[in-house]
């Protein structure tokens, strides 16, 4: 019997798969990785060393068992205890003395053993054959649960099942091998899984997606020291040499704040544009996940490869969106409107990542109650993010022209203070003419109220003529307004902000 484990072209198996080859790596079994399969090549349990290797593989999958533990002191005894990490979706029993004990016998450390000799008993033989993997086998450790495979309640939309294959849900989960068992479970105690825990909320997992093995192999090992797996509620570091871990609000932002350290520290040869989000609920008896396939353009890699030079890198994530607040206008209420800041990073990231522009610039505008402020340095990242993302590819404006936005973007901002509604005008005009009508309002407050500073009228005529020659490109309208929106709605930092912002 061969056994050669191909590539599933499933995240969630494949990754388990690289994790069983890592453990192979350490109980030196040889193996052979390529694109699309694994090929144990000694294969030490068909020919009589069984023992050694399910022994050898046993004492390594304990040890990997801590990757979904946390120790930590309770809150009312003050006695140290153990948790299982929040997104692990095996059940748990009764601990005992404080340790956490998994109702899945392959973590626990007593049953390890004569788990891992059941798997491999179990799959010498042809008795059925495996609706997932498609090799044969003699008869199943376990169904298909969410222990081995999180997405178990959206199974029919597995590329292993084979349409015209008329079987019941229930007769797939019961021809399911010992193999695939063993690596979708392995894929829970994998170092490089890449996490984070919104208390009481959610959690949320992020994978590299990648057509192949030995590739994906070598990613996973280039990012383990950008994680901090100590950590209960996240593990991406916030910086490569520092132990404190990234509070991110969602999971857009979640994965930018991994993939610009990714990006950052990872080899350029092993870049990986296509990434895979769960997200975990925490709450409920049934624990649902969603699922998020996320794909960064060329586009956007550039702009986050092009912020980030090496003497003095300008960071999206580390910069710009921890240095972007949310101001409360009636300072009563506290000066940060901190859960509205949370919708903004979160918003900010994701259109990033979509590469859409305009609703990125909608998130600058100012609501009812408050405004954005940012640090110095978080402008200077902004303005270097506009000409990188829209300004450099769009080849149309010169400096000259920046800088007349930029302009007449503060004269807005002074003359249609307290007027959110301008703002909304502006943003909504599709074409030149409905901008050049939502102008003329902004600039009739010029003559209601002339005593306002910082306005610069000619910078207006200077932006209507902008408009007018790129009239006939409407992609071009539309970044010029929406830059012009930015820097309205921002109106310039104040260089108290930042001070005032660090006292929270
Ligand atoms: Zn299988």
């Amino acid at each position: 019997m061969k056994v050669e484990i191909l590539r599933y072209n499933d995240v969630w198996f494949d990754n388990g798969l690289i994790v069983f080859s890592n453990i192979l790596d350490e109980i030196e079994e040889e193996y052979e990785l390529s694109e699309n399969s694994l090929t144990p090549l000694q294969l030490n349990y068909e020919y009589g060393d069984e023992e050694k290797f399910t022994k050898n593989l046993s004492i390594h999958i304990k040890g990997l068992i801590q990757n979904i533990i946390i120790d930590t002191e309770d809150k009312v005894t003050k006695e140290r205890k153990q948790v299982k990490k929040d997104f692990v979706l095996i059940q748990e029993k009764k601990k005992i003395g404080g340790k956490v004990a998994f109702k899945e016998n392959i973590f626990s450390e007593d049953k390890t053993d004569s788990v891992i000799q059941e798997v491999f008993t179990n799959l010498k033989g042809d008795k059925k054959k495996c609706f997932l993997c498609g090799r044969s086998f003699k008869s199943n450790y376990k169904n298909l649960q969410q222990a081995s495979y999180p997405f178990v309640t959206k199974i029919r939309s597995l590329s292993g099942i084979r349409s015209g294959e008329d079987l019941k849900l229930s007769e797939y989960i019961k021809d399911y091998c010992p193999q695939c068992y063993l690596l979708g479970v392995l894929a829970w105690v994998d170092s490089t899984l890449i996490y984070r825990t919104i208390p009481g909320h959610k959690s949320i997992l992020i994978l590299p997606n990648m057509e192949d093995l030995t590739m994906l192999k070598k990613l996973k090992q280039s990012y383990l020291n950008q994680l901090n797996n100590n950590n209960r509620y996240g593990n991406i570091r916030i910086d490569i040499d520092k132990r404190e871990t990234e509070n991110t609000p969602d999971k857009y932002s979640t994965l930018v704040s991994f993939y610009e350290n990714f990006i950052r520290y990872t080899e350029p040869n092993l870049n990986c544009q296509n990434w895979y989000i769960i997200e975990i609920p925490l709450s409920g008896s049934v624990k649902n996940p969603k699922y998020f396939n996320v794909f960064f353009d060329n586009r956007i890699v550039n702009v986050l490869t092009k912020l980030i030079r090496k003497d003095d890198p300008m960071l999206f994530y580390r910069g710009f969106i921890k240095e972007t607040y949310f101001f409360n206008n009636d300072t009563k209420k506290g000066l940060r409107n901190f859960d509205y800041e949370k919708i903004l990073q979160e918003g900010f990231c994701q259109s990033f990542i979509n590469d859409d522009f305009s609703k990125f610039a909608r998130y600058f505008l100012p609501l009812q109650g408050g405004h954005i402020g940012l640090t110095k340095h978080a402008r200077q990242i902004l303005d270097k993010l506009i000409y990188e993302w829209r300004i450099k590819p769009m080849n149309k404006l010169s400096e000259e022209d920046v800088k007349t936005l930029q302009l007449a973007g503060l004269t807005i901002a002074n003359l249609s203070e307290n007027h959110v509604s301008l703002f909304y005008k502006l943003e909504k005009a599709k074409n030149p003419h409905d901008f050049y009508k939502a102008m003329q309002e902004i600039t009739r407050r010029f003559v209601i109220d002339e005593t306002k500073r910082n306005v610069y009228p000619g910078s207006i005529s200077n932006v209507m003529d902008l408009v007018v020659t790129n009239q006939d490109d409407p992609k071009a309208f539309e970044d010029i307004k929406n830059i012009l929106l930015i820097y309205a709605s921002i109106k310039g930092y104040k260089k108290t902000e930042k001070k005032e912002a660090n006292n929270e």
